[in-house]
């Protein structure tokens, strides 16, 4: 798997959704690749802050320690990547 391949699997990865086989390959990327454990972080974060959002659109917390700047270009990224 290569980190493009990565990036491809990510939100599935993160819903569950990825077949046991798929899921090693992933893992296994990520144990040699600290670009991508930094993009799965990163990515983690924007999703929490999204579901966040969603469940509190009110009195939502502020967004902690994910700039907007960090949140705009992961969202630009995803758009990219479909
Ligand atoms: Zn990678």
């Amino acid at each position: 798997m290569n980190c493009r391949e990565f990036t491809e699997f990510l939100h599935e990865y993160l819903l569950g959704n990825l077949p046991a086989g798929e899921r090693a390959e992933f893992e296994k990327h990520l144990a040699e690749c600290p670009w991508c454990v930094t993009y799965l972080d990163s990515y983690r974060k924007t999703i929490q802050l999204e579901q966040a959002a969603f469940a509190a659109p009110e009195d939502a917390p502020p967004p902690g320690d994910a700039p907007e700047e960090l949140v705009q270009a992961i969202i630009r990224a995803r758009a990219r990547a479909s």
